[in-house]
């Protein structure tokens, strides 16, 4: 077993890393940039290391991280999630540094990372793939003959992209002309490449995706599926595990898909395969994520398997221990992205100084968090701060639940979507279990809410919750 990892990220993420490390007994190195000394994940770490005034781009230096790596002699490097745990110069660096890599080896990155590479390996592989183009769109005329083929309305999307970002839907020609320089310049901007590719759209889908397992040796499991359906400009808020659109049929097709999508690429370490479900529950492959997710942890609380611990374990040539047919779902867990962000305000970013923070306890509560209060949210990253996440024996407890913990979360000082989840949780087309991804533009009313500030506001919210529960 490695004897001491070093988290190439930051903040909520390197934190949850280094949960998995310090149970396992293994040592931790932190990096950090100028901006973040003040940064949770730096205190949490039992060695830290400076890596640079600038205060993002120095996480994405390399060749600085694996040179701190070696001079504190480590022998492993978690990449997490966002930063550099989707490239595969990085995972290859690392390797030939003598250094194993926490995650799956670069050719695997490299093959499933880029969308339409990604698409011609799986098409090989017999699994259905969202209709679309056959690998990358020559130029925009090439766009509009493919797109009147295939029939409108189609998705233009960036071959490099993630995020949410570089994805747009046309409807028509017009539209297609209109967005493809557009589309173009935003994937240059943000993948550094501008290599676009499209799919046929699919109406009113679910997202839904199967976490992956596989070790070295061959064996693939899967951990079953998580419903990222709550998204706003294609970015996910809300997840829910397990998904109560899936028929348990479906759900085994599914499952065997994805283990056999992830066999097809000989992959290994924990991974991510991203579907579109239709309303016939016809499932089309998106996209493979080739790291831990964010959401992970509705998965971990459904199964009760530490999917980071497994990730260790695996990088370090573990046998799973144990067999797709040991994993089952228990109940339900839900989790709700926090993030620094003004919903009322077209989610303006709102960084600046939390005054008063208090998370939320008790049973089946979960809280990922990487602020404090005093602590200042620096404006340079991504606005998410925390993670809640809350499991019940039924869906309809995971909402009450998740309702009361969200009521208990308190942090002031910075506007954050905790009111807007509040309104969410507490509304009926939440609790009916089931949306597809238009669901928060078909529910323009759930961004109706008035932002609590008194504690007598939040005071006459709780008595609210509480005979709402009552009229259940
Ligand atoms: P998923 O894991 O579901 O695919 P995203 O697409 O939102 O979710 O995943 C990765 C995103 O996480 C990155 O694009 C980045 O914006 C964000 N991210 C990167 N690093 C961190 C971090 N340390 N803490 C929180 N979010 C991060
Ligand atoms: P990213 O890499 O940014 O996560 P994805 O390919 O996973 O991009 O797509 C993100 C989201 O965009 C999906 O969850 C879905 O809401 C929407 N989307 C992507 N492709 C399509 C499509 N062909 N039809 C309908 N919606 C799509
Ligand atoms: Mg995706």
């Amino acid at each position: 077993m490695f004897k001491r990892i070093l988290v190439a990220n930051r903040g909520e993420c390197a934190i949850r890393i280094m949960r998995s490390c310090t149970e396992l007994g293994i040592e931790t190195v932190a990096i950090y940039t100028e901006a973040d000394r003040y940064s949770l994940h730096v205190r949490k770490a039992n060695h830290a290391v400076m890596i640079g005034p600038d205060p993002v781009k120095n996480y994405l230096n390399i060749h600085r991280i694996i040179d701190v790596a070696l001079e504190m002699g480590c022998d492993a490097i978690h990449p997490g999630y966002g930063f550099l745990s989707e490239n595969a110069d990085f995972a290859k660096c690392v390797v030939e540094a003598g250094i194993t890599y926490i995650g799956p080896d670069p050719d695997a990155i490299d093959n499933m990372g880029n969308k339409t590479k990604a698409r011609t390996a799986m098409l090989a592989a017999n699994v259905p793939v969202t209709p679309g183009s056959e690998g990358c769109l020559i130029d925009i005329d090439d766009a509009l003959t493919q797109a009147r083929a295939m029939g409108y309305p189609i998705m233009l999307k960036a071959a490099a992209g993630g995020g949410g970002r570089g994805i747009r839907r046309c409807d028509d020609d017009h539209e297609l002309r209109e967005n493809f320089p557009i589309t173009q310049s935003e994937a240059m901007g943000a993948f550094g490449s501008d290599d676009l590719f499209m799919e046929k759209c699919i109406i009113e889908p679910h997202h839904i995706e199967f976490q992956i397992l596989a070790d070295q040796q061959g064996n693939v499991v899967h951990l079953f599926e998580r419903d990222c359906s709550i998204q706003r400009r294609n970015q996910k808020l809300i997840e829910i595990a397990p998904s109560n659109f899936l028929t348990p049929e479906v759900r085994e097709a599914m499952g065997t898909v994805a283990v056999n999508a992830a066999k097809a690429v000989n992959y290994v370490n924990a991974g991510t395969v991203e579907f579109l479900v239709d309303k016939d529950h016809n499932f089309y492959f998106m996209e493979m994520n080739t790291r831990l997710q964010v959401e992970h942890t509705i998965t971990e609380a459904i199964t009760g398997i530490d999917i980071v611990s497994e990730q260790i374990h695996i990088a370090a040539g573990k046998t799973l221990s144990f067999k797709q047919e040991d994993v089952s779902i228990q109940g339900f867990a839900i989790e709700y992205r926090i993030n620094a962000e003004d919903p009322l305000n077209n989610f303006f970013p709102t960084p600046g100084l939390i005054t008063r923070y208090h998370s939320p306890g008790g049973p089946g509560v979960r809280v990922d968090g990487g602020v404090y209060p005093g602590y200042e949210i620096p404006p340079y990253f991504d606005s998410m701060c925390a993670k809640l996440t809350v499991w019940a024996s039924t869906w309809e407890n995971a909402v009450k639940r998740s309702q009361r913990a969200l009521e208990e979360y308190d942090i002031r000082g910075v506007r954050t979507t905790l009111p807007f989840y509040r309104h969410i949780a507490a509304s009926s087309v939440f609790l009916e279990g089931e949306f597809h991804t238009g669901f928060l533009s078909l529910h323009p009313e759930l961004l109706e809410y008035k932002p609590y500030h008194s504690r007598e506001d939040i005071a006459a919210a709780v008595a609210a919750a509480i005979a709402a529960h009552a009229g259940l």
